[in-house]
């Protein structure tokens, strides 16, 4: 409170001292900023809710990134631009509260329930994305480096706690020799934290969560990575099925990659994690994971009837179990790396997700799969390293390959004219396995490729595109 009302304090005093020139030719009133220690145009920009370039321009400043500690710069006034408002966008991790999101962005709780339309704090879900562009007036974000004030009672070591911040830090940026020496008014630099603080309220011996990519979507794939401050056995489950971890070479990281099944309803689930030290102590951790629809449409197909017997569930059943069979397990190696290559060089005709419907019955069946549209005989690449895993002629599929890519990721190529490996074979990234064909129940050559993430079928092309590793 008391530094929000210097900040006012100073706002005025500065406005009442601005010389009469700098007014001149500007309709309302003027404000004139003084540069503070530690600040940046673009966080000045962001207290008056106006922007960089408009204050840059009002100033004739050449180099936006030269402000000196002590420098005037006028404030235009006018319409709040809005596309500064909407720069900043945070989406809510495991353990975060709107607390810690307000300290990290330079704003308030208040402020930031009010612009998100929060009405219980509690009740944040991992993947909501939030409107983070409004700072408080006098708060910068913790990511950069600023000022804070001395308050009465306060020490050092508080200040570093509550900023999130070392302590040698923070003395060395203030060339204190004793944190000791610090008294009420005094104005602090908090340094510039190397990377962004956590911010999360993890139970030990939790350290660290995340889960990529935000927001998960019904029938797509998402990693999730565990710290722990010390080896662990890890479990865990989303929508009633098991999330099955696999350490790092550091022996304290964890990952388990998870394929939201396609017909889940979007909505908010909880996500729990049973950590279990070797002194067979045992810690829950559970947090609600908003999924999101996908955005999948519909499609009638009709089979001609020479092939109706093949949508006899039990036909469809019996191959499917044939499949996910081998699409359940998990292999702990992880052969895959990066971003996925693409199966074949053509274009995509149907994609992942479609609801459909054969013959007129209800939309209860969904794509399982990406269809490329290629000439019977081209090449199919195997978009990852991995290890062959099944290649058999079945009713529905056709000529079929599955390879196993590790850690419950696996990817499988239908309607094949010919296959050119063997189970058990490792295959590299961009290896000719097969070509394209018009085997099983299909309606013209194409692939038809599926990717199956934790046995479920997921969006493969999802995988062309994020690096599930890395990221
Ligand atoms: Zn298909």
């Amino acid at each position: 409170m008391r530094r929000r009302w210097l900040f006012w304090w100073c706002v005025i005093l500065v406005m009442s001292m601005a010389s009469p020139a700098l007014a001149q030719g500007s309709t309302g009133q003027t404000t004139v900023h003084v540069v503070q220690r530690g600040e940046t145009l673009y966080r000045i920009a962001l207290a008056y809710g106006t922007s960089v370039e408009a204050i840059a321009q009002t100033n004739s400043l050449s180099d936006v990134t030269n402000i000196q500690v002590g420098q005037r710069l006028i404030i235009p006034s006018g319409p709040v631009n809005a596309s500064v408002r909407t720069a900043g966008r945070h989406v809510v991790q495991p353990g975060e509260t709107l607390a810690h999101i307000a300290l990290r962005y330079g704003t308030t709780t208040e402020i930031l329930a009010a612009l998100n339309s929060v009405v219980n704090p509690a009740r944040l879900y991992v993947g909501q994305t939030l409107d983070v562009s409004q700072m408080a007036p006098g708060h910068p974000p913790l990511t950069n480096g600023y000022t804070v004030t001395v308050a009465p009672g306060e020490t050092l070591y508080r200040i570093a706690l509550r900023y999130h911040a070392s302590l040698n830090a923070i003395m060395r940026a203030n060339d204190l020799k004793s944190p000791a020496r610090i008294f009420p008014g005094q104005q602090i630099l908090i340094p510039a934290a190397a990377e962004a603080p956590a911010l999360q309220v993890l139970p030990a011996p939790l350290v660290g969560l995340a889960l990529a990519p935000l927001p998960v979507e019904v029938g797509r794939s998402f990693r999730v990575r565990v710290v722990s401050a010390e080896p662990v056995t890890i479990s865990g489950e989303f929508l009633d099925r098991d999330l099955v971890f696999f350490p790092e070479a550091d022996g304290r990281t964890y990952t388990a990659f998870y394929g939201v099944y396609a017909f889940t309803p979007p909505g908010t689930y909880p996500l729990t994690l049973t950590l279990t030290t070797g002194d067979g102590a045992s810690t829950m951790f559970s947090t609600e994971l908003r999924v999101a629809d996908g955005g999948y449409g519909n499609e009638t197909i009709t089979v001609p009837e020479s092939q109706e017997a093949l949508l006899d569930p039990a036909v469809n059943s019996a191959e499917h179990e044939l499949i996910a069979g081998v699409m359940r397990g998990h292999t702990p190696e992880r052969y895959f790396d990066g971003v996925m290559g693409l199966p074949a060089a053509a274009p995509v005709t149907s994609p992942f997700g479609t609801r459909r419907s054969y013959n007129g019955g209800a939309y209860d069946r969904f794509h399982t799969g990406t269809d490329f549209g290629g000439p019977p005989g081209a090449p199919i690449y195997a978009p990852a390293a991995g290890r062959v895993a099944l290649v058999d002629t079945l009713n529905i599929y056709g000529l079929f390959t599955i390879i196993d890519h590790g850690q419950g990721v696996f990817t499988a190529y239908a309607h094949q004219t010919e296959s050119y490996v063997q189970v058990g074979q490792q295959v590299e990234a961009g290896e000719v396995i097969g070509t394209i064909g018009n085997s099983g129940r299909s309606v013209g050559p194409h692939l038809h490729w599926e990717l199956w993430v934790n046995g479920v079928e997921t969006d493969a092309i999802q995988w062309t595109r994020v690096d599930f590793v890395a990221d």
